[in-house]
């Protein structure tokens, strides 16, 4: 029983947790409530973008460690380890709606073995720990905390050889068995108290989201200081104790977990009568970064783009992904749309009409999305524009002109092939 692993949700993080626990040698079985994921994930089809998984999932079929299924209380019957990966979105309040959580922990209660270790993945408030332990109503099984700081986009090589391994648990028997399911891997281990560990994941989280709204300050500050924000984040980052990492300016950030995260944080802080004002400016200055990058657009084309038409390249919240969930690259179009702009994008992971946008016409390549633009706006680091002929774009634009959210493209070669150019802290 103890190399027997369920997991229960196979989203980007229950699918990678699953087949990296697989590729590590534990016998796995993935549960979803989504019937034609696990058909297609049966089949080694892999429903998300994400390098490396689909050689893992294969490898992990192949092997006979790996399986799904969509009878959750078949997986977890024999198991000796139930990893928890159900979403927790944002409630309207803010605070993080554990529905689905507490749903799974429901239906699977029953059907535990004992001794069972039942760990909370997914990114879950203080206090969730002891919330699963009171759904469970069994004195028998542990819950612990084990939260998960994969990015998207390079998901399996981080869950392979994370930066740290966090387990908070009240026994010490229980975080000695969830120990040995990473063993081998290269990455310090710490064992804490549920209630740090859960901490740890949203104040890690909140940081890293600081730190791309700092630069993006910075960047701001750049511009009208007439500095060049790469040059000085550069200079920055060399510093060590601060890092090169996380310190691209951009649109705003976003994602699946920074915009969440962050406002659960601060419901959590509220409830607790602690006044996080930083968190509060992190962000409103977020969402000012949005309308910054629209206003931008518009400033270039002149002070309106009412009836204008707008190519935009990269539609998901980063590269590498095909995550659009809260994408800085919506919002700021959601913006330029509401003011009239007609919208042509192309992503390399987006194929028709999107449902939270479907005024946003799809074409199928970069250039072609330019085609009678009035202005070009880059809203995704995908390194495949890096290398679009710009030659052949300006001829089909109406107006030569982009604004390169992302910082992107060689500024330099954009104003020799003719365009008008304006980037994030550096004109
Ligand atoms: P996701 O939406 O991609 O996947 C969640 C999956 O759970 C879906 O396939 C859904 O069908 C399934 N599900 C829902 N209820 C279920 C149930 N009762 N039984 C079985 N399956 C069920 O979500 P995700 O991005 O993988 O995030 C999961 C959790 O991990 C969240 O709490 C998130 O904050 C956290 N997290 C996400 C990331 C990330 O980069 N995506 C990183 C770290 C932590």
């Amino acid at each position: 029983m103890d190399n027997r692993v369920a997991v229960i949700g196979t989203g980007y993080v229950g699918l990678t947790t699953g087949a990296c626990f697989a590729h590590l040698g534990h016998e796995v079985i993935c549960a979803d409530i989504d019937a034609s994921k696990i058909e297609r994930l049966s089949r080694g089809e892999i429903p998300i973008h994400e390098p490396g998984l689909a050689e893992i999932v294969e490898e992990g079929l192949q092997a006979g460690r790996l399986s799904f299924t969509t009878d959750a209380v078949a997986a977890v019957s024999d198991a000796g380890f139930v990893y928890l990966c159900v979403p927790t979105p944002q409630g309207a309040d803010g605070s993080a709606d554990l529905t689905y959580l507490e749903a799974a922990a429901l239906q699977i209660a029953p059907h535990l073995q004992p001794e069972t270790i039942v760990v909370n993945k997914s990114t879950v408030p203080v206090g969730s720990a002891s919330f699963v332990e009171q759904v469970l109503g069994r004195s028998d099984v542990h819950v612990v905390s084990n939260p998960e700081f994969l990015r998207e986009g390079s998901a399996v090589h981080d869950f392979l050889n994370p930066d740290r391994v966090v387990i908070g648990s009240a026994d010490q028997g229980a975080a000695i068995r969830i120990a040995g399911l990473y063993l081998g891997l290269p990455a310090p281990l710490m064992v804490t108290d549920p209630a740090s560990a859960e901490t740890i994941k949203y104040a890690a989280n909140a940081f890293l989201a600081m730190k791309l709204s700092f630069v993006n300050a910075v960047a701001n500050l750049c511009e009208v200081l007439d500095a060049d924000v790469n040059d000085v984040v550069l200079g920055m980052g060399y510093d060590k104790r601060i890092g090169h990492d996380f310190l691209r300016p951009g649109p705003g950030w976003g994602g699946s977990c920074f915009p969440k995260d962050s406002r659960a944080l601060q419901y959590m802080a509220r409830e607790a009568g602690y006044d996080f004002t930083i968190l509060d400016t992190l962000l409103d200055s977020n969402d000012a970064q949005f309308d910054r990058v629209a206003a931008k657009v518009t400033r270039m084309v002149g002070g309106s783009v009412d009836g204008l038409r707008i190519a935009a390249w990269g539609l998901t919240f980063k590269a590498n992904t095909d995550d659009r969930r809260d994408s800085p690259a919506i919002e700021v179009l959601r913006r330029l749309s509401a003011a009239g702009a007609e919208i042509t994008a192309f992503d390399p992971t987006v194929t028709g009409p999107m449902a939270e946008m479907p005024e946003v016409a799809i074409a199928e390549d970069a250039c072609g999305a330019c085609e009678d633009a009035d202005v070009l706006v880059v809203l995704t680091e995908w390194d495949d524009f890096k290398w679009v002929d710009l030659e052949k774009v300006a001829a089909v634009m109406r107006h030569a002109r982009v604004v390169d959210a992302r910082n992107l493209l060689d500024r330099g070669q954009v104003r020799r092939r003719g365009f008008e150019y304006d980037g994030i802290g550096r004109h």
